[in-house]
């Protein structure tokens, strides 16, 4: 707690920095925090964050907004990082590689050395790629994983992993206060709509009646987890008690084939669309399914959206994009 709060007597107010801020996750953490009655410091260089996704958050005084690129040394005063900057979807995270592990990695010790000098709580936004092709299913948080470390997937996987380390050795070492979160497919409102990722793939092409891609013969498997459910436990995670590091998945442990999905997206946007079949990626996983048992019983949290629902949700929200432009 910074001691001009302290004089305001604001104890539960603190000054929360989210890197990655007006990205698709980042947006709606701000969003939350915000309404929580915290004062937010929104960190993002827009690689592929925007400021739209942040604009209705600009009138409020305790809501800030700084182009910033994390790779480079931060000087400010926080209590809490949340550090999500990173680009998310292979086709962002394979435009630039060099670029993407650098923010994993020196943007991981710029924000650890931060955390450090301030003394604040820091959380790291892993991945589930951290476990790879997984050999283990689903995948507990102590299967060490199955990562290509020179392929197209790897600046992604290994910077991620290099980050998790870290962590780890910045608490071992400096005995900060760390949170590493391992998330699974997330998907919502204010995803990119050109980034690639399966589900806005699906549902702007859906909406627009062109040809549905699957790729590879559709029934590799995802578990969708809806954004609020994350947000909500992401903010758990950074409340345990300091001696909880994780890491710890979170995600929805519901597992779908891709053509499971793109059937069901055409089904509740009545689209005329065709599915038509398109190459695997390298190094595309198999099947994802998140074990969330330390997630249940750390975080007392479960996800409760259905794909159903938050698919309506998601749909409506491209659906009213699409029609605009
Ligand atoms: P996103 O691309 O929408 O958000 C990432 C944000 O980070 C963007 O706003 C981008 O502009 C910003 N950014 C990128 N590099 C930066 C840099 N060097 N400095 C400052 N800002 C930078 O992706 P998202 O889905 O919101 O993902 C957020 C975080 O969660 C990422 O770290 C991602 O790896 C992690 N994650 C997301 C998912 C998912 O399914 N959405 C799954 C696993 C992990
Ligand atoms: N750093 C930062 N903001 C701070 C303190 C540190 O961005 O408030 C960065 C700085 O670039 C530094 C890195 O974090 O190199 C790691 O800091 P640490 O104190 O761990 O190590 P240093 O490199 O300073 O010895
Ligand atoms: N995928 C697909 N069609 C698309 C986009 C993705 O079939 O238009 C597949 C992709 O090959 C992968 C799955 O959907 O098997 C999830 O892809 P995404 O990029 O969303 O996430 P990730 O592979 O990182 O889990």
């Amino acid at each position: 707690m910074l001691a001009s709060e302290l004089d305001l007597g604001l104890s539960n107010m603190k000054k929360i920095l989210v890197t990655g801020g007006a990205g698709f996750l980042g947006s709606h953490l701000c969003e939350t925090l915000l309404a929580q009655g915290h004062d937010i410091l929104c960190v993002d260089n827009f690689f592929t964050g925007s400021k739209e996704n942040v604009a209705h958050l600009l009138k409020y005084p305790s809501f800030e907004l700084m182009r910033f690129d994390i790779t480079f040394p931060l000087y400010v005063e926080v209590d809490e990082i949340y550090n999500l900057a990173c680009p998310a979807s292979p086709i962002h995270y394979q435009f630039d590689p060099v670029q993407t592990t650098k923010t994993s990695v020196h943007g991981a010790i710029n924000m650890l050395g931060l955390a450090k000098r301030v003394k604040a709580k820091i959380l790291q936004a892993s991945t589930s790629e951290v476990y790879g092709d997984p050999d283990v299913h689903p995948q507990p948080e102590s299967y060490w994983g199955r990562v290509n470390p020179v392929g197209l997937r790897s600046c992604y996987d290994e910077g991620k992993r290099c980050a998790e380390t870290l962590f780890f050795d910045y608490w071992r070492q400096h005995q900060l206060r760390i949170k590493v979160v391992r998330i699974f497919n997330t998907y919502g409102p204010r995803m990119h709509p050109n980034d690639g990722r399966v589900v806005s793939n699906i549902i702007v092409q859906a909406l627009k009646g062109e040809d549905i891609t699957v790729y590879g013969d559709g029934t590799q498997t995802r578990s969708f987890c809806y954004v609020d459910d994350l947000i909500e436990a992401m903010i758990r995670a950074m409340n345990t008690p300091d001696n909880f590091t994780g890491p710890i998945n979170i995600g929805n442990p519901k597992e779908f084939t891709i053509m499971q999905l793109a059937k069901q997206v055409i089904a509740m946007t009545a689209s005329k669309s065709n599915i038509v079949f398109r190459p695997l990626p390298s190094d595309d996983p198999k099947q994802r399914q998140p074990n969330i048992a330390l997630a249940k019983d750390i975080l007392n949290w479960t996800p409760s959206i259905e794909l159903d629902e938050g698919l309506e949700k998601t749909i409506n929200y491209f659906r009213t994009r699409t029609v605009a432009r």
